[in-house]
């Protein structure tokens, strides 16, 4: 039997096994094409009778080396890298929704992702009805109509630092016969596998963690394999009905568990073809291999600073789900039980301009639009990432006012706590 390898393991070594006297590192395969000696080798490369490479658009061996680590890492079936997170969140709903679909997804979500789903999505004919992720089942319910198509949520959301109670909304999707897809980038597979909590679609931004030092923008959707599109078949025409554009294939018949993944790479990357650079896939790669390790740090710094600022009388509010009296914190129990990720929300007494004073007043911590990398780094949502939405919007996507989102490295701990307290001491 084959050895069941743990995370710290897969992080190091899954995606590229190199055979003897290959480099340890994937190469980097930057070449955007492939040669073939018969045309009809390459005939059946298009119409997806055998498998191989042929153009980078499509597919590369430094990229997939590095998807099939991600996919190894949470547990699935198959994965695809993309260009950017944003990019990854609109194929994982293109893939399954068009024209006149209607999807569900939680309003504690990434300000970005906001954006597509209720402005960029619409243009193209695709509604959703944004929830409160603490709502009864009953009350979600009424957001599903007869074109729904999916699920959608953050494990923990950014920036308000919320955790999405994975198997209720997994009932839900369930119960209406539609995939939950989970945006899994605040915790990533170490703190958090969505899929072993009925989760079937988990997208990332990797450039954040997995990432980790800020080098390269990509995203990732690794597919369970578990949703049986079959089963629901007059909902997901795409994937249960031939493909013109492929000679009248079916993908659920011709791909069986891969069927979501092979429609991501052959219909929506051929035609859309955000492709990461096999150069930025290496660079993933080198981040992936010390996630475990990163992850394990970024907690225990973010839990000690939480717990500070929980603790200063000049700190109105903080949303940390470590934290015991925190609204999430049984929900973190139950899903990070390891941890959650080292960003926190938090709020000063005073108002916005204290919030800016207070940033500004930082020298060690930077201002950044950027989280979840080894420095510790800040930003004030309502006036840098959703500068865009209206008061009520930003209610709605749960970001206060005053919210500051301070995303917690992996410095010395000490320091970083040291340049919060002057600055907190300059307001
Ligand atoms: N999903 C989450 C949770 C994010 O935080 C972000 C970016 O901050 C994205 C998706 C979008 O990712 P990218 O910036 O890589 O396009």
């Amino acid at each position: 039997m084959e050895q069941k390898l743990k995370t710290a393991t897969l992080c190091v070594r899954a995606g590229w096994q190199p055979k003897n006297g290959e480099p340890v590192e994937p190469p980097i395969v930057q070449s955007t094409t492939f040669k073939y000696d018969n045309s009809e080798e390459m005939a059946m490369l298009f119409d997806l009778k055998k498998e191989g490479y042929f153009y980078t658009r499509l597919q590369n061996p430094t990229n997939d080396a590095v998807a099939s680590k991600i996919a190894a890492l949470e547990g699935g079936v198959g994965a695809m890298l993309t260009s950017s997170g944003q990019a990854a969140n609109f194929y994982a709903i293109f893939n399954i929704c068009e024209v006149g679909d209607h999807f569900v997804t939680s309003n504690e979500i990434y300000g970005g992702t906001y954006n597509l789903f209720g402005v960029t999505l619409k243009k193209l004919g695709i509604e959703c009805t944004f929830v409160n992720p603490e709502a009864s089942e009953e009350e979600i319910q009424q957001a599903f109509r007869p074109n729904t198509k999916a699920v959608f949520g953050e494990t923990i959301s950014n920036p308000g630092c919320k955790v999405l109670d994975i198997e209720k909304f997994a009932r839900i999707a369930h119960k209406n016969g539609v995939p939950l897809i989970v945006d899994n980038t605040f915790a990533t597979p170490v703190n958090c596998r969505p899929f072993e909590w009925g989760c079937d679609i988990v997208t990332h931004s990797t450039t954040k963690y997995m990432d980790g030092v800020a080098c390269q923008v990509g995203g990732c959707i690794v597919d369970s394999g578990n949703f049986d599109w079959d089963a629901h078949a007059e909902k997901f025409p795409g994937l249960c009905q031939p493909d013109d554009s492929y000679h009248g294939l079916t993908y659920t018949k011709a791909f069986g568990k891969m069927a979501y993944t092979t429609k991501l790479v052959a219909q929506l990357m051929r035609d859309l073809g955000s492709i990461p650079a096999p150069q930025n896939s290496f660079l993933l790669n080198i981040g992936l291999q010390t996630l475990h390790l990163r992850m394990q740090r970024h907690c225990e710094n973010a839990q000690r600073i939480a717990e500070v600022l929980h603790d200063d009388e000049r700190v109105a509010w903080v949303d940390f789900p470590g934290l015991k009296d925190d609204k999430c914190y049984a929900l973190a129990q139950k899903y990070l039980p390891n941890g959650s990720c080292g960003v926190i929300a938090f709020g000063l007494k005073g108002d916005r301009d204290t919030a800016i004073k207070f940033m500004d007043s930082l020298r060690l911590i930077h201002i950044a639009t950027h989280v979840a990398d080894v420095r510790t780094c800040v930003l004030h949502p309502a006036s840098h990432t959703h500068r865009q939405l209206s008061d009520e919007q930003l209610r709605q996507a749960g970001v206060a006012p005053d919210l500051i989102r301070l995303s917690v490295g992996i410095e010395d701990c000490d320091d970083i706590l040291a340049d919060i307290h002057q600055a907190l001491d300059k307001i």
